[in-house]
């Protein structure tokens, strides 16, 4: 295994999630949140409305435009951006830099141009790319999920053409074709031993 570089004692590695819309980010990192707790999942801090079961302090961080600005401009934030051309969404820096000097694994999912931003700043920092099978399995869920209108489907279709190019910047990929088995690819590359099947 890999557990000198995540064991108590630190610096732990951080590592960067990231993926084309639609992809499952949000699922993995469910599955992480619920199967794993010795990842620490990071909280963002959005500027976007809670949908229907998100908890403010859980999910994200549900901040209003003036407290988003103050965030940015105190350089809380370790990497922001506006996502789908509309809310803004950014990791809270101190938080995470808590973790990593405790020696906690530490997940960020986030955003592509976040991703980069990280990759600027935090050079120790892992980065793995989502992928979905196929570019049409994609496009079936992102129809399918059916959270958001014909126009904002568009408009997440358009990004996640743009961000599905960008696999070759990544140190690793993960395919989504099952969330359990993309869960523990993932955490295996954290460096933590994937729980034994319960299929
Ligand atoms: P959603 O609104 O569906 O929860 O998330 C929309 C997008 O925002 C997802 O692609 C997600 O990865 C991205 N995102 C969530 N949190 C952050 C963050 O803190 N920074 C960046 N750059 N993107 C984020």
């Amino acid at each position: 295994t890999t557990a000198g570089e995540t064991g108590a004692g630190g610096p732990a590695r951080l590592t960067v999630l990231a993926g084309p819309t639609a992809v499952g980010k949000g699922t993995v990192s469910a599955d992480v949140r619920e199967r794993y707790p010795d990842v620490w999942l990071s909280v963002s801090a959005t500027t976007r409305q809670p949908r229907p079961g998100e908890v403010d302090g859980v999910h994200y961080h549900f901040v209003g435009p003036e407290r988003f600005d103050d965030m940015v401009a105190a350089g809380e934030l370790l990497e922001w951006a506006v996502v789908h051309g509309r809310n803004r969404y950014g990791t809270p820096r101190r938080a995470v830099e808590e973790q990593l000097a405790a020696g906690r694994p530490a997940l960020l999912e986030i955003d592509l141009q976040g991703a980069r931003q990280v990759r600027a700043t935090m050079p120790g920092a892992r980065f793995v790319f989502l992928a979905p099978p196929s570019w049409e399995e994609l496009e079936r869920r992102l129809v399918g999920r059916g959270t958001e209108g014909p126009e904002e489907r568009e408009r997440r279709l358009a990004t996640a053409r743009v961000e599905l190019a960008a696999e070759p910047e990544f140190d690793v990929v993960i395919v989504n074709d099952d969330v359990h088995r993309a869960t523990d690819e993932l955490v295996r590359v954290m460096g933590i031993e994937p729980a034994p099947a319960d299929r």
